[in-house]
C-alpha cells in the first residue's frame, strides 16, 4: 500500500492535463475528475453503459489511501449517502485505444451520477473499452 496522502483534501487539476499526484511509473499518465472549489467542470448527459462500467472500476480502485475523499460540492446539502463504492478513497487508472493512461479519483463515479459532470469523451471511451486498467499494470509495484 502506499501512503502519502496526509489530509483528506482533494487536489485540483484540470482534465487532461499530466498526472504527477501520485506514482506514474514514467508513463504518460493524464487526470480526469479531480473537480474541486471554485473550478467549473463540464456538464451533461453520460451514457448508462458508461456509467456501469466507471462503477465497475470504482469498486476496485487502486492506491488506496486513508481516510477518503468528500465531495465538496456536496457540502452544505443534505447529507447523501455515499456508498463505499461511491466513496472517494481510491484511484482507478485505464488505457485507451490511444495509448494514454487517465488516472481518475473514484468519487469521478459519484461526481458523474450526482452533478452531471462529463468527463472528456476519450476517457469516457477508455472506461467503456480499456485496453488495461490499473490493477492490470501492476500499479503498487515498480516495473521490474
Ligand atoms: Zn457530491
Amino acid at each position: 500500500m502506499i501512503g502519502f496522502w496526509r489530509t483528506c483534501n482533494m487536489a485540483f487539476f484540470d482534465d487532461l492535463t499530466p498526472h504527477t499526484y501520485s506514482p506514474a511509473c514514467d508513463l504518460d499518465v493524464l487526470n480526469v475528475g479531480w473537480l474541486d472549489e471554485g473550478h467549473a467542470f463540464a456538464v451533461g448527459r453520460t451514457s448508462r453503459r458508461f456509467q456501469e462500467a466507471l462503477l465497475r472500476l470504482c469498486e476496485h480502485p487502486i492506491i488506496r489511501h486513508r481516510g477518503r475523499h468528500t465531495c465538496w460540492f456536496c457540502r452544505g446539502r443534505p447529507r447523501k449517502v455515499i456508498t463505499p463504492s461511491h466513496a472517494g478513497n481510491g484511484q482507478i487508472r485505464v488505457l485507451s485505444k490511444k495509448g494514454n493512461w487517465y488516472a481518475a479519483p473514484t468519487l469521478v463515479y459519484h461526481y458523474v451520477t450526482q452533478h452531471g459532470y462529463r468527463p472528456p469523451a476519450e476517457f469516457i471511451e477508455a472506461v467503456i473499452a480499456p485496453i488495461a486498467v490499473g490493477a492490470d499494470h501492476g500499479w503498487f509495484e515498480k516495473p521490474r
